[in-house]
């Protein structure tokens, strides 16, 4: 076994960590609040190569593997999980979507827009009424000479108003259950293809997250992505690498707010000493690093299977499960730590607190990762 980080990984880490730390940083609380998306930073991320970490230099990206695409969105996220999730969601979904069931033609023509991040992905899964359950998609298309005509709504699409293309899934066979539905690409501008309401959200809030309405949204057969039928299978494909993305920001997140809680609890004094000579505080962050220690395990040991080609739905979903939990619970214990000033907005504690909420939500939920743990074992 092997637990150490190549000089290029921990060199990529550094890098990360400088850029994270002295360029988002001190905007964190001012997208925060206004909610914008964060275009600047997106496109310093973007030069930098975050939006194409996991795809071949012949197609733009970066050419490296998981385990540095997780050590990316994790410093990223232990600064800013808005700037973690951008960047997650537009490589594990949109992107590797396309890269992994497109033909050569669509990747030649989304890739190097995508992997340069001069184009911005979203996924579009969730509907109203079908969110852990995506069978139950509602939007269709319906056939129509040499296209389909698409009409439905998507919610909680992460990228839904910023992005220049998305990745839909609607009904093509409606007999047919889970295996009529298909993906398509859909670029912005394409008559009937319109954002809906953007989402006014306790944390992540920098991040973009609307509705997508398709309203006789007209697409060529070019645009399917995949083949007929497979889309829901091809999207349970791309979860298992997107969670592991999603586990590698709730670690971010979780290391952030631990880093910050470290430092106050040795700064701050009461009854004449550093909190942090106080066994009570001392238990929790020996509790917190441990935890925190573990999930990491989890999360690079779902990383360096992915990288080696092995099958990960199990251990993705234990990663994504395990980080995602400790993460709302590490966030939990800084705040703690911080006493009144966690819980006001001078200080880093609360924003962790809010933005973590999401990776127990997104991507699947707890509970949906449990089935999808004990189905495997079973
Ligand atoms: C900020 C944000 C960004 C997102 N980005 C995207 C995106 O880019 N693309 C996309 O497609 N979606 C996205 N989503 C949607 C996300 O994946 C869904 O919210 C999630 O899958 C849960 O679906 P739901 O919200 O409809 O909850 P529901 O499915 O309605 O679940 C409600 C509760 O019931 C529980 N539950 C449901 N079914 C079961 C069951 N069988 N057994 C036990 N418990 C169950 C759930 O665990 C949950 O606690 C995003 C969501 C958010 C909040």
């Amino acid at each position: 076994m092997e637990f150490a980080f190549s000089d290029d990984q921990q060199m990529l880490r550094r890098t990360v960590r400088e850029f994270a730390e002295n360029e988002i940083g001190p905007k964190v609380m001012n997208y925060d609040e206004t909610q914008e998306f964060p275009w600047d930073i997106v496109r310093k991320a973007a030069e930098l190569g975050f939006f194409g970490v996991i795809f071949p230099e012949s197609y733009g990206g970066a050419g490296l593997g998981y385990v540095e695409y997780v050590t990316v969105v994790e410093e990223l996220s232990r600064v800013d999980g808005s700037v973690g999730i951008s960047v997650a969601a537009h490589n594990s979904l949109c992107t590797n979507h396309i890269y992994e069931c497109g033909s050569e033609e669509q990747r030649r023509r989304y890739l190097p827009r995508l992997t340069g991040g001069t184009w911005i992905g979203a996924w579009s899964l969730t509907e109203p009424t079908a969110g852990s359950d995506a069978g139950g998609t509602r939007t269709t298309a319906r056939r129509d000479g040499d296209g389909f005509i698409l009409n439905g709504s998507k919610t909680f699409t992460t990228h839904g108003t910023v992005g220049d293309v998305a990745v839909v899934f609607a009904v093509t066979d409606s007999d047919k259950g889970k295996h009529g539905i298909s993906a398509f690409i859909v670029e912005k501008g394409t008559p009937g293809f319109r954002p809906g309401k953007k989402e006014n959200k306790l944390g992540l809030r920098a991040s973009d997250t609307s509705e997508v309405i398709m309203e006789d949204c007209r697409v060529g057969d070019a645009q399917m992505l995949g083949e007929r039928g497979h889309g829901f299978v091809d999207a349970m494909k791309i979860l298992d690498g997107g969670r592991i993305s999603i586990a590698a920001l709730a670690l971010g997140m979780a290391r952030g707010a631990y880093d910050a809680a470290l430092k106050y609890a040795q700064e701050r004094a009461q009854f004449g000493r550093a909190i942090s000579e106080f066994q009570a505080i001392q238990f929790m962050l020996a509790d917190m690093a441990t935890r925190i220690d573990a999930a990491s395990l989890l999360v690079y040991r779902a990383a360096w299977m992915k990288d080696r080609g092995m099958k990960v739905t199990k251990e993705s979903s234990m990663a994504k499960l395990y980080a995602s939990e400790v993460g709302v619970w590490a966030a939990e214990r800084a705040l703690q730590i911080f006493g009144g000033y966690g819980y006001v907005k001078d200080f880093p504690a609360e924003k962790y607190y809010r933005d973590v909420k999401l990776c127990t939500i997104g991507e699947g939920t707890s509970e949906i990762q449990r089935m999808v743990i004990a189905r495997e074992i079973l």
